[in-house]
């Protein structure tokens, strides 16, 4: 009984030890939480003292202290595409809001909903995150509520959970649908979440604008709002939240000084304007060499503008090697538009060159992996989709990221994977110890168990004998022996 009970003991300690360890060695399944605020510059949060949201995922969370450098071109759907898929935009395909495909002799407009939809123009080598999530654990559920991209299929996978960003929805409904997709009876542990402003307001007013800032602080609160939700569906403490944007926006005053008027250079009937201000996109359809050459002659001679044929276009822009690329780009310097067919400008722009700091998106991160009080200088919203496979265990598709400036936002590995190692030996050294004391009450038990045993035994043969001596009950045998005698 003793023995038994003590087996019983300690196979109860080794499923105790083995879930520990099961535990110790399980792959990391926090939730991540991807926002967008579109066209919000790194310097917003600046703005004012009271921002109270942000500057709680600040003190709380890691952040870019400069914001981040985004790819050229700076504008929405690209970037939004490269943070997605960790690529520059001449890898993933997306080099425009607008852009023409030579081979698919079609022109593509992102904001509609047939081309938002349309596999041929974003299922081009990239690997969007909601998809890296989806193939590598059947487990895994990605939800993408009016992420650019997310509406097509991309490698056969769609999003478990998508919404348009023409779904009519308010910023709190938003939050409501995301947060409804992350407690459904089978739950994303991945959500995109994208909204317009500040981008807008930041256009029709100028980034200096009272109206961009009244825009900052209704953000503000939408995130508060994200926060009371997560919290009231005990989500908060185990889902990383990134905050991020595409680019940023610069004033573009509306005087002559700073209009670049296209038509003054070129014949309104020689070009094909694809994607528009600031910077142009220019093609000449059907293609002609002697045209081309012409129409880039004309548009060298514009001030305060750097004009590209695509093969010249300088490396580090990233933004040479995609057919989709225009045949001649111009790069106006910054505050400067472009006027064409007698286009107007509006008070804030965004595109320009991605090394302009006004270019720049802003990037806080706080979360359960994310060190609080963590800061960097800045780094590659390339880098966003390799942090997101870490935060998730993926294994990221091919990308132009890297992790050596921002993991020093997260919370130490190489320190937890020590402390884990020092856990696997202190569980092995228990399991020895506990084997070997088992063993020693296994031998005492069985020594004890020999001598009761021979005691039991000395009694029963002394017992035996007097019985025989003195009151013997006969036996069958004892009266067939005596009956038969030795016959
Ligand atoms: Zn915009």
């Amino acid at each position: 009984m003793y023995l038994f009970s003590m087996k019983s003991a300690v196979q109860s300690f080794i499923l105790f030890i083995f879930c520990i360890f099961l535990s110790c060695s399980a792959k990391n399944t926090n939730r991540v939480l991807l926002i967008s605020f579109d066209g919000f510059r790194w310097d917003y949060i600046h703005r004012a003292n009271n921002l109270t949201n942000f500057h709680r995922m600040i003190s709380d969370g890691g952040w870019a202290v400069k914001g981040i450098k985004n790819t050229f071109l700076t504008k929405t759907l690209p970037n939004h595409y490269t943070i997605a898929t960790g690529l520059y935009e001449e890898s993933h395909g997306i080099v425009g809001n607008i852009m023409y495909d030579p081979v698919l002799n079609s022109t593509f407009h992102g904001w509609l909903d047939k081309d938002a939809r349309d596999s041929r123009w974003w299922d081009n080598g990239g690997e969007p995150i909601w998809v890296t999530n989806q193939k590598q654990d059947t487990q895994h559920r990605s939800g993408v509520l009016a992420w650019p991209g997310g509406l097509a299929v991309v490698k056969g996978v769609l999003a478990y959970r998508t919404e348009s960003a023409f779904d009519g929805l308010t910023k709190k409904e938003r939050v409501d649908k995301i947060i409804e997709w992350f407690t459904d009876e089978y739950p994303i542990n991945l959500g995109l979440y994208y909204e317009e402003e500040p981008d807008h307001t930041g256009h029709l007013f100028g980034p200096d604008s009272k109206e961009v800032l009244s825009m900052i602080f209704e953000l503000d609160s939408l995130l508060g709002y994200f926060f009371d939700k997560l919290e009231d569906n005990d989500l908060l403490k185990t889902t990383n939240i990134i905050l991020t944007s595409d680019h940023g926006m610069t004033s573009t005053p509306l005087d002559a000084e700073h209009k670049i008027n296209l038509d003054d250079y070129v014949r309104v009937d020689s070009y094909s304007i694809t994607s528009k201000n600031p910077v142009a996109g220019i093609d000449i359809i059907p293609a002609s060499k002697e045209l081309e050459d012409e129409v880039f002659k004309n548009l060298s001679r514009i001030p305060h503008a750097h004009v590209y044929r695509t093969k010249d276009i300088p490396r580090q822009y990233h933004y040479g090697n995609n057919r989709r690329i225009p045949m001649i780009i111009v790069e106006p310097e910054e505050h400067y538009w472009i006027s064409f067919n007698g286009s107007a400008g509006v008070l804030g722009e965004h595109g320009y060159n991605n090394s302009l700091a006004s270019m720049h998106p802003f990037f806080i991160a706080m979360g359960p992996d994310f060190k609080p009080g963590a800061k960097v200088d800045t780094f590659n919203n390339v880098d966003i989709y390799p942090l997101m496979c870490t935060l998730l265990g993926l294994k990221p598709a091919p990308n132009n990221g890297s992790l050596d400036v921002v993991s020093q936002l997260l919370i130490d590995r190489e320190g937890s994977d020590s402390t884990t190692f020092g856990a696997y030996i202190l569980i092995l050294l228990l399991i020895a110890l506990v084997g070997g004391l088992f063993s020693v009450a296994a031998c005492q038990v069985h020594r004890q168990h020999k001598r009761q045993l021979r005691s039991i035994s000395s009694f029963s043969l002394l017992h035996s004998f007097r019985y025989s001596k003195s009151d013997r009950m006969p036996l069958m045998s004892d009266s067939s022996e005596e009956e038969f005698g030795d016959s």
